[in-house]
């Protein structure tokens, strides 16, 4: 197997399933940041399209807002595209899919290029941790820099340390949003649990700490890529 200036390089195929605020993002970032590979987030890939006001963005940014998905055929559309213009790349698909016709869209996507998944990581994270975690989210309106009111402040309340711009909220991380993005996984997304359950693609990963359950999701990829 091709090992790379003596550290392990080796393309990894995730999928990453939780809901909102389970840590999708710090642990695949982290797992990325010794594999190499594509952080693939549908929530980034609408978010850039809000901000630079395409259409689509537009669309989007009205179901985003209210904490609801935004329909499947447009993150469908975003990630059969990306796909096309990264075939041989790892990557770990965060936040998508969201849907059961999601997730059967993308079956066919990957079958139809000749892609496996190595492995369905499913957070399983208490509700009540989430939400604490989600509504104390706040980041610099001006610079971007990211805080969180309960595990790493600002020095002075309100204001980034880093530039001095004010600190503000995501609409859809007020806790009246949260709620509803919470009960939209429950009914929409946590079927998935289920569907690659039944496939034998899924293992749970329970843990509160980013670092232990990185070290178990690598110790499972160690698993299947043996
Ligand atoms: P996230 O940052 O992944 O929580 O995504 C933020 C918002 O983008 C979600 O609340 C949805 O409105 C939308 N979104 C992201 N990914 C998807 C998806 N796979 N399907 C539908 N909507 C999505």
């Amino acid at each position: 197997m091709a090992e790379q200036t003596g550290e392990t390089r080796k393309a990894i195929r995730v999928i990453m399933l939780g809901a909102p605020g389970s840590g999708k993002g710090t642990i695949s970032k982290k797992l990325l940041a010794s594999h190499g590979g594509n952080h693939v987030s549908t929530g980034d890939m609408l978010r850039a399209e809000v901000a630079a006001k395409t259409p689509l963005g537009l669309d989007a940014k009205t179901f985003m807002d209210r904490g609801d998905l935004v329909p499947d055929a447009v993150v469908n559309g975003l990630i059969a595209e990306w796909l096309d213009g990264h075939r041989s790349e790892g990557f770990i698909f965060d936040g998508y899919p969201r849907t059961v016709p999601q997730a059967d869209a993308l079956e066919e996507m990957l079958a139809e290029r000749g892609i496996n998944v190595d492995l369905v990581a499913n957070l399983a994270i208490p509700f009540d941790v989430i939400v604490k975690r989600l509504t104390s989210r706040r980041s610099c309106g001006k610079c971007g820099q990211p805080f969180n009111l309960e595990f790493m402040p600002p020095r002075v309340a309100g204001v980034c340390d880093k530039c001095g711009g004010p600190l503000v909220q995501r609409e859809d991380e007020k806790p009246e949003v949260v709620k509803k993005r919470l009960a939209v996984y429950d009914a929409q997304t946590k079927p998935l649990v289920d569907y690659y359950t039944r496939k034998g693609m899924l293992k749970n990963f329970a843990s509160e700490s980013s670092e232990e359950t990185v070290t178990q999701i690598e110790a499972e990829l160690a698993k299947k890529k043996n």
